[in-house]
């Protein structure tokens, strides 16, 4: 633990975790006191901690040209050709939080001084990967970090690691991975940024086979608040490096580079299947087929709810399947007989294929879009009971310009067999994760989007008692109400200990940060 850089031990002094709004924005940074000898990239005093403040910040013109001349990446300010595009989160309900400006970093370097610039004028700041936050947590009215420009990624055949920079996204993962015959576990969205997937857990169809994305991160640096580059892995900074894997965040610092280790990939059968006919008897068929299955099965089931228009139109639920088995199509047909025993299925796609070949099936651009989506972890097998509750709410929805869904994605396995407390990622209990969510336009009304959002709550609070402890920290939820113990279980304890050792003045503050221990 970095205690011989950080020179401040006030220690956090601002109030316990609190469920925050969804426009909540907190300032990172705080200077209420006195800000002794601020060298570029070392090690300074910042006391106190300022209130949450919603307005931009108010930061000199002259401080703006001294970042710019300090930073060798390019610096946004609003009206800037490319800000507005800079500035879009993947979720447009927090499109309209604008920062006041966007320093797009193209090195670490770049990375401490924004941050060491940030503490000297008080400005709040977010790091931002890809900008995929569910809940806009890579957005501010203070300074984007934007590491975008932090795009390189490169396989090492010796060491069978991939190596990436926190602005690489899926889609050049794959095509580096693709190259070699490789893989990790990853999720299925081309523009989602590999840094903050990795740092939330990461789920993907692999992980019932090799655990979730971060088990197989060996090693991220990091700049801490200290504007200090650190290495964490196994055997250096080791408290660091245990807290990156699971802790999804904004927490710690802002990280640079990850190195996964990646396993050998052959063919997959993808599939692709909707029914139409019968839900309820497919579903109560398909989730005990898919729980008895082997790990090399990676699986989601969706329940698409009823809209206004579906009711008019006399359509019903319809039950979807998508995902992957390393293994045969027979094998993968013998899995689903009791299914298709019930019905045949509407759509059916299914094919046999080279591993990267394979997930063109199943990848796709995902957004920008407007969505709420709130999860929770199974702990339990999803009986018939849960079912029939999640068929009454998805025949309920009230209806957006967009649609709704309830979702499990298929845990398990090999995620499960990693002790609780082996890394920051808690939850290795789970069979199911459990996930609902709208989508809607710009265009509907503030009543519809309320409407549509007491449909979400209540069909999250129905759930739950069907469900187990723990919520998906890859999947902020501003709503949650016990959002540390939700994400973070029995680790919540030590991720507390990590911040107040490497963030003491909490530079990285935001409404659903770690806050360091009492
Ligand atoms: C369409 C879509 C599909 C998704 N699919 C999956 C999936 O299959 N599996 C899964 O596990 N998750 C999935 N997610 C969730 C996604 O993994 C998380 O939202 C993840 O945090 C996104 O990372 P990002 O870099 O794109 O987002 P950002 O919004 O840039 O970052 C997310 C959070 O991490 C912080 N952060 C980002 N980079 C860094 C860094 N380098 N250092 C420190 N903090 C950082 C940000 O400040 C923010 O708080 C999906 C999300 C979307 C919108």
């Amino acid at each position: 633990m970095p205690h011989d850089v950080i020179t401040d031990t006030t220690g956090p002094t601002g109030p316990t975790d609190t469920p925050p709004s969804p426009v909540h924005d907190s300032p990172g940074a705080t200077r209420r006191g006195l800000l002794a000898g601020a060298a570029a990239l070392g090690g300074f005093v910042v006391l106190g901690r300022a209130a949450p403040a919603l307005a931009a910040p108010k930061v000199s013109e002259r401080a703006w040209r001294d970042l710019d001349r300090r930073f060798s990446g390019a610096l946004l300010r609003p009206g800037a050709s490319g800000f507005r595009g800079a500035a879009q989160p993947n979720n447009l309900l927090y499109a309209d939080r604008l920062p006041a400006g966007i320093a797009r970093c193209r090195t670490a370097r770049d990375v401490a001084t924004a941050i060491t610039w940030c503490r000297e004028h008080d400005v709040p700041l977010a790091p931002r990967g890809g900008g995929h936050s569910y809940a806009g947590y890579s957005t501010t009215r203070g300074l984007l970090v934007d590491l975008a420009a932090l795009n390189e990624a490169s396989f090492d055949e010796n060491t069978g690691r991939v190596t990436v920079g926190a602005g690489v996204k899926n889609r050049k993962l794959y095509e580096v991975l693709a190259g070699v015959g490789v893989s990790i576990t990853h999720g299925r969205c081309y523009g989602v940024g590999v840094g903050g997937f990795l740092l939330g857990g990461g789920i993907g169809f692999n992980m019932r086979l090799h655990g979730v994305g971060s088990d197989k991160l060996v090693e991220t640096d990091v700049v801490g608040a200290d504007g200090v580059l650190r290495s964490a892995r196994a055997g250096g900074e080791e408290d660091l490096f245990w807290a990156c894997r699971g802790d999804a965040g904004r927490n710690f610092g802002i990280n640079t580079r990850f190195v996964v280790e990646t396993f050998d990939v052959d063919d997959i059968t993808a599939f692709d299947l909707t029914w139409s006919r019968k839900p309820e008897q497919v579903a109560e068929a398909l989730i005990p087929a898919l729980q008895r299955a082997t790990r090399r099965l990676g699986s989601r089931v969706t329940l698409r709810a009823v809209t206004p228009q579906d009711r008019r139109e006399g359509r019903d639920v319809r039950v979807s399947l998508l995902g992957q088995l390393h293994g045969p199509r027979a094998e993968l047909l013998e899995i689903l007989a009791p299914v298709f025993a019930v019905a045949p299925a509407l759509k059916r796609t299914i094919r046999t294929l080279p591993y990267w070949e394979g997930q063109k099936l199943l990848t796709e651009e995902g957004g920008p879009e407007h969505y709420k989506e709130r999860s929770r972890f199974v702990d339990t097998p999803f009986d018939g009971a849960a079912l029939d509750e999640a068929f009454r709410h998805a025949r309920r929805f009230p209806g957006t310009g967009g649609s709704a869904s309830l979702k499990l994605f298929q845990t398990g396995k090999t995620m499960n067999e990693m002790p609780a407390r082996s890394t920051a990622f808690v939850h290795r209990r789970s069979q199911w994760l459990f996930s609902t969510a709208f989508t809607f336009e710009e265009s509907d009304g503030r009543r519809t989007v309320a409407a549509a959002t007491d449909w979400l709550d209540e069909t999250y609070e129905a759930m739950v008692p069907f469900c187990g402890e723990g919520a998906f920290q890859n999947f902020p939820d501003p709503a949650l109400r016990d959002w540390a113990t939700q994400y973070y279980g029995v680790n919540l304890a030590r991720l507390r200990e990590v911040k107040a050792a490497v963030d003491p003045d909490d530079v990285f503050r935001f409404g659903q940060s770690i806050r360091g221990s009492a």
